[in-house]
């Protein structure tokens, strides 16, 4: 059995990779690294709440535990008919089951050179923080974050928070396509959001998209031309590119993702799974949340093992209302749930408790 990516979908599997290997199962794991870097911390890493290694989960010791294997690599294809999946730079692994965690990314802009961090992978958190901290003293430090969504806006606070704390000169600025921060949240977070982010002397700009990406410059929709020193891009996460462009094809939905039933299982090919960001469900993206890919954790598992054994497999429910938890960098956070939102250190107390928990169980 491959498992294609070390995602937080595939982490209950290589919990309890010694189920597979109890009934004859072969588990391989492919990952680029041997950590997978849990986002519930990343943006904590900005402001200093977390050390960089706090976050990580190390997913080659938990399929090496259990007696699979581990192989340091990149995913680049899949082709069902010869049931393997294509490495980058070479090679293929052959499978008999195989299930895709990938997650997502932010598409490379090109001509920017370093100036342009994606927020994806969500460890480039720490390049963030460290560009941020290696900024000479002297000239004022630009931060242009793009994109205000959850991780735009954490990320926004988080690193005023640390040029605050840390006697950076400079400014933050947060440039929104749309009119609002935090489109799906509820009106009081959007309130709380952008009041909390002015306070801390970030500026907001609404209906600025950004068009294209300079070496320290970047054009808006409009044509002006904004300096940064920095820029952090939070927009346009989309599943990564695995599954386009294959042959024979295979089902993927709008957004390129693996399209899946409500067994997480492809439509294409009965003996292909997948969870997280990297996948369709039923055709349509869920929102690109790490709660979501731990909630089907369970499901896969369950469903892997019926599937190798030939047994019924589980549906797989999203949860109508999910908790999220924004860190404003400050000590406190905005919880968000359904129609309700709160902010305060209760809220901050509750996210620690949670991602600590979490990244306890896997071991770090
Ligand atoms: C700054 C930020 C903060 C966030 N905070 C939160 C939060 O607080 N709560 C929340 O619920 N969500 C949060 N999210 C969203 C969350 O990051 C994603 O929804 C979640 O990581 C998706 O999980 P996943 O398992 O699909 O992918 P990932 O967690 O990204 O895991 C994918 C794994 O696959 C590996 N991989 C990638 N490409 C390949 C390949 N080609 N071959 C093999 N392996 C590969 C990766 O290295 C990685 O180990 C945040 C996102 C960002 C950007």
């Amino acid at each position: 059995m491959l498992l294609a990516g070390g995602g937080h979908a595939h982490l209950y599997s290589l919990l309890n990779t010694r189920f597979f290997a109890g009934c004859g199962v072969n588990v391989v794991l492919v990952n680029p690294s041997r950590f997978l870097y849990y986002s519930g911390m990343a943006t904590g890493v900005i402001s200093g709440d977390y050390p960089p290694v706090a976050n990580r989960i190390d997913v080659r010791r938990l399929v090496e535990r259990g007696g699979g294997s581990f192989v340091q690599g990149r995913v680049t294809g899949l082709r069902l008919r010869e049931r393997a999946v294509t490495l980058e730079g070479g090679g293929a692994i052959r499978y008999d089951l195989a299930s895709f965690c990938l997650g997502s990314e932010v598409p490379a802009v090109s001509g920017s050179g370093g100036f342009v961090i994606p927020v994806k992978p969500v460890e480039n958190t720490v390049e963030v923080r460290n560009r941020i901290l290696g900024h000479r003293a002297g000239s004022a430090l630009r931060v242009l974050v793009v994109g205000g969504g959850a991780a735009g806006c954490e990320v926004a606070a988080n690193a005023a928070s640390l040029m605050a704390r840390e006697n950076v000169r400079g400014r933050v600025t947060l440039a929104e396509a749309g009119p609002i921060l935090l489109e799906s949240a509820p009106e009081k977070a959007r309130r709380i959001i952008r009041r909390h982010l002015e306070n801390r002397g970030v500026a907001v700009c609404l209906g600025t998209p950004i068009r294209s990406y300079g070496r320290g410059v970047v054009h808006t929709g409009d044509g002006r031309a904004l300096e940064a020193d920095l820029v952090v891009r939070a927009v346009g996460v989309v599943p990564r590119s695995v599954f386009r462009g294959l042959s024979p094809p295979v089902a993927t939905g709008e957004d390129g993702g693996l399209w899946t039933n409500h067994f997480l299982q492809s439509i294409s090919d009965p003996r292909v799974f997948g969870g997280g960001d990297s996948v369709s469900f039923r055709g349509e993206a869920l929102p690109r949340l790490g709660v979501f890919g731990v909630r089907q954790g369970p499901v896969l598992f369950h469903n892997l093992l019926a599937a190798l054994r030939g047994e019924p497999l589980r549906e797989f429910k999203p949860q109508g209302r999910y908790l999220y938890v924004l860190n404003l960098g400050d000590g406190t956070g905005l919880a968000v749930y359904g129609p309700l939102a709160w902010r305060g250190r209760s809220a901050m107390k509750l996210k620690h408790a949670i991602d600590r928990r979490f990244v306890r169980r896997y071991g770090v």
